[in-house]
């Protein structure tokens, strides 16, 4: 499967690893947009949010199940989750990610 996350979990293409275990990966964005950026995906391809169904919707809860260690691990308590499903609304890599933002520059609120 041409994915580039795929790609990421099975380590075909190198990623800066915050937390890995059986099911789930996070990782620093190439790109940041604020002082702490990371992705938390699972490791099963779901492409997005629109996706998600009663079968793999554990995925999911798991990675808001971990999303509190993790952060902790980072070092932050106050951080936004942002999931962008459909190239509408911004979402360029199609598997399912959640962007973890924190620092000094999140004052512009979208909502
Ligand atoms: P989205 O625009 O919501 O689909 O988010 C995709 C994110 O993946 C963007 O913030 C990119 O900067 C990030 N990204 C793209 N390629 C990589 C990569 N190789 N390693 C880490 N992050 C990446
Ligand atoms: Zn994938």
């Amino acid at each position: 499967m041409d994915c580039l996350f795929c790609k990421i979990i099975a380590g075909e293409i190198p990623s800066n690893k915050i937390y890995e275990d059986e099911k789930i990966l996070c990782f620093k964005d190439i790109a940041p947009q604020a002082d702490v950026h990371a992705l938390v995906i699972p490791k099963e391809h779901i492409c997005c949010a629109n996706a998600v169904t009663k079968e793999n919707s554990a995925a999911v809860a798991y990675i808001f199940e971990k999303i509190p260690e993790i952060t902790k691990s980072m070092g932050i308590t106050d951080y936004r989750i942002i999931n962008n499903c459909g190239e509408g609304a911004g979402q360029t890599v199609k598997h399912l990610h959640f962007h973890i933002l924190s620092g000094s520059n999140l004052n512009e609120k979208l909502v």
